[in-house]
């Protein structure tokens, strides 16, 4: 399946002035067509990266690409084709890669200032996504607090990948035996990458 290529759009149609077909004679029946290429990925207008054009008499149909345009209005068909300005949709793709981005480091900049403000603040429920010394991924659960301490409840499941965290994520997976750590230790943990992220409902 071919899912990427060129498109073209029209962006332009524009009268030419004083003017005359070489073809039918008439006076101002010329109009300069410019169109753009696109890039497309599905379908998707990413961005545009050339402008064409041609002449096209309304009155005889003679249409000219710009090599065979005569001298004066060669000079006017390039004049239209560098000023005019093509359409935003042509970069449709690119701006939704731009705020796929932008998204992207919103919600991972927010992540990370929540984990920041869970640890400080912890509330029982609280589930601590961390890395596993064997490489896997697993969770623990906060299920008490004390003055200086916090007691987890460790996940029975391990997964190979941190994105898949959520597949073991559920309420049986957490057996009644808990787990104390100072709070210092736990900080020590998110400092050095143990903990990966603490999120709340
Ligand atoms: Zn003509």
């Amino acid at each position: 399946m071919i899912f990427f290529g060129t498109g073209s759009a029209n962006i332009a149609s524009i009268k030419t002035r004083n003017i005359t077909c070489q073809h039918c004679k008439n006076e101002d029946t010329i109009y300069i067509n410019i169109y753009r290429k696109h890039f497309h990925i599905f379908w998707i207008p990413v961005f545009p990266f050339i402008k064409s054009g041609n002449s096209f008499c309304s009155h005889c149909k003679q249409v000219l690409k710009p090599k065979e345009m005569p001298d004066q209005l060669q000079l006017q068909y390039k004049n239209i084709k560098g000023n005019v300005k093509g359409p935003t949709w042509q970069f449709s793709g690119l701006l939704l890669l731009i705020c796929l981005i932008g998204l992207i480091i919103y919600t991972t900049g927010r992540d990370k200032l929540n984990t920041k403000l869970y640890l400080s603040e912890p509330e029982i429920g609280d589930i601590y996504k961390y890395r596993v010394d064997n490489g896997n991924y697993s969770t623990m659960k906060l299920v008490s607090i004390t003055q200086d301490s916090l007691f987890l409840s460790l996940n029975d499941y391990e997964i190979s990948k941190r994105s898949r965290i959520y597949k073991i994520d559920k309420p049986e997976n957490y057996p009644d035996t808990y787990f104390g750590y100072s709070k210092h230790e736990i900080s020590l943990m998110e400092k050095d990458g143990t903990i990966l992220e603490i999120n709340r409902d």
